[in-house]
């Protein structure tokens, strides 16, 4: 024995006495050593003395019997103040009585009990105890004694508690976002997610949406995801549009992503340092924004163009009147030089006359040319077609709703991009759509369709736009190409120029514009465009 204090003899003794008590039989069925075994008796008091574990013996009514070293350091009881002292004696009293009946009731049934109680410390405070009773049985199956293990949890308890709250914390702050937050691990299993997800994954009707956005971010990342996930970079605004089905919108959203390593809590892993990679994937909505943005776009094409109109109207009705006064005035200068040509007296005042109002004429006209707008060029930058066709249809879309035109917006999937006036050319398309809704209304034709289509092949980017109106009669086709020619009655600012002015636009990008002679349906208006550069765009 290595302590030899009054104390523990004591304790010792008690012990044995213990022991003493339970037969040889009961003994040998415990595990208690064998005589052939090497392992000597007192070896086995001391385990129970020195162990690590607060472990007390009692009799069948909780009377403390025994109690090791552990015991005073779990409790801070004296072994001599409990010796014959209840068990009782460690309670804080604010364990729920069907505890302690639940332990009764087991320990009682001679099986084991274990749980947590919650003890008071000689010095006052509580510590939460994780305790194990089991019975001890003699010969013949009776309850002899409990022995009782136990050890102070308080402070792991605590840490468990702290990260269980942390956890919630989080969860509920991750579930009060209101953007779509979703954990993916590195087989791209979604292993935590938030109820804006939840709600997403029925709203979408995509699948599991947090694999059908990674798959756009790798596509649209390339090579550059496998370096920002090994680098742990994260990722912001890569913005995605879901086309919507049958009834439903077009929706807008943006994704970002931040990685993190959990390092692992699996035993295998306890002397190796494994670890594994999370991303953190957060979709937002951003229809709203997008619709809003696309709004003031509009709003600021359209006074772009209100504006544009506003000139060219101003330019027609100024090149209309001298247009109008120079035919008059033809025919003032032919009189004039048949009355010079005759050279008689008699017409002398006359002559006169004419030269003093061709004169003043030609006065008003340049007067009324100086007042002609000129109209300001926009610099050529890279365009694509099918953007322009698309803004002048959202443009339209009023009108066409007005109408009640079906129309039909075949763009192809992936337009070259060409060199132009951004500004030009959708003045160009909303003087043709604009032209074909015309058309259309003033028609009987049932089918009222305009149907918009853009195509490519070596060097040329064509556009398409038919319609289901009257058409043009063949004699006419040329001649619509020309200043002041009309097949509607004159007037307003329908003066006859929107297909002068469409035709020069076309000719500022070096392009053909014609009307097809093989369409009967209706009329099908063909522009052509070199393609001066081949960066393909995706269509937006
Ligand atoms: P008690 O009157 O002691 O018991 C409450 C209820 O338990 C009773 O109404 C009854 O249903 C049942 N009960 C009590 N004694 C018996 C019995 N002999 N046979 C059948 N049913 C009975 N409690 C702690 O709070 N902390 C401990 O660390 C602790 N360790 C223990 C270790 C051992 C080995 C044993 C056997 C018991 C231990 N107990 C411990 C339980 C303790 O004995 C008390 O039951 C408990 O503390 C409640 O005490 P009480 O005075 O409030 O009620």
């Amino acid at each position: 024995m290595k302590k030899k204090s009054l104390h523990y003899l004591q304790m010792h003794t008690n012990l044995e006495s213990v022991m003493n008590e339970l037969s040889p039989e009961i003994l040998s069925t415990r595990s208690y050593p064998p005589s052939e075994a090497k392992i000597p008796y007192e070896l086995f008091i001391e385990t129970v003395e020195q162990a690590p574990i607060a472990i007390s013996i009692t009799d069948k009514k909780a009377n403390i019997l025994y109690a090791n070293e552990a015991f005073y350091k779990v409790t801070g009881y004296q072994i001599a103040d409990v010796l014959g002292k209840k068990e009782s004696i460690l309670s804080d009293k604010s364990t729920p009585r069907e505890v302690y009946y639940d332990l009764w009731h087991t320990i009682s049934n001679k099986k084991v009990w274990q749980g947590t109680l919650c003890n008071r410390h000689k010095l006052g405070h509580r510590y939460l105890a994780d305790l194990t009773i089991a019975p001890m049985l003699d010969d013949v199956g009776i309850i002899t004694h409990y022995i009782g293990m136990h050890r102070d949890i308080t402070k792991t308890y605590e840490s468990e508690k702290k990260v269980s709250n942390h956890k919630l914390l989080i969860e509920s702050v991750i579930n009060s976002s209101p953007m779509a937050m979703v954990v993916i691990d590195d087989q791209d299993q979604v292993i935590l997610d938030n109820h804006m997800y939840k709600a997403m994954v029925s709203d979408l009707d995509k699948g599991e949406p947090a694999k059908y956005f990674l798959k756009l971010l790798r596509q649209e990342l390339g090579a550059s995801w496998q370096e920002i996930q090994n680098n742990q970079h994260g990722f912001n605004n890569h913005e995605y549009k879901i086309e919507g089905k049958g009834n439903r919108p077009v929706r807008w959203f943006s994704c970002a992503g931040n990685w993190f390593t959990e390092t692992s809590v699996n035993a295998d892993a306890f002397f190796e340092n494994v670890s594994k990679q999370y991303l953190i994937l957060t979709i937002s909505d951003i229809t709203r924004q997008r619709q809003q943005l696309q709004e003031l776009r509009l709003q600021s094409l359209k006074n772009l163009m209100t504006e544009d109109e506003r000139i060219r109207g101003l330019r027609e009705t100024l090149l209309g009147a001298v247009h109008q006064i120079q035919m008059p005035m033809n025919q003032i200068k032919a009189s004039e030089n048949i009355l010079r040509h005759k050279g008689e007296k008699q017409y002398e005042g006359v002559l006169q006359n004419l030269i003093q109002i061709q004169e003043s004429g030609e006065v008003a006209i340049n007067t009324m040319q100086k007042c002609i707008p000129e109209i300001t060029q926009s610099p050529f930058t890279s365009v694509n077609l099918n953007q322009i066709l698309h803004d002048v249809l959202l443009l339209s879309d009023q009108r066409l709703a007005l109408t009640g035109i079906d129309v039909k917006w075949q763009p192809l999937t992936t337009l070259p991009t060409m060199l132009g006036s951004e500004n030009r050319l959708r003045i160009l398309f909303k003087q043709l759509i604009d032209n074909a809704i015309d058309a259309i209304s003033t028609s009987s034709n049932k089918e009222q369709r305009i149907k918009i289509s853009t195509d490519v092949d070596t060097d040329v980017i064509y556009v398409f736009i038919e319609d289901t109106g009257p058409g043009i009669p063949s004699d006419k086709r040329s001649k619509v190409f020309e200043p002041f020619y009309t097949t509607r009655p004159m007037g307003g600012n329908q003066a006859g120029m929107g297909l002068v002015i469409a035709k020069e636009i076309v000719n500022q990008h070096h392009g053909f514009i014609d009307i097809d002679p093989d369409y009967s349906v209706g009329c099908r208006v063909k522009i052509s465009f070199p393609l001066h550069n081949s960066i393909s765009r995706r269509l937006v």
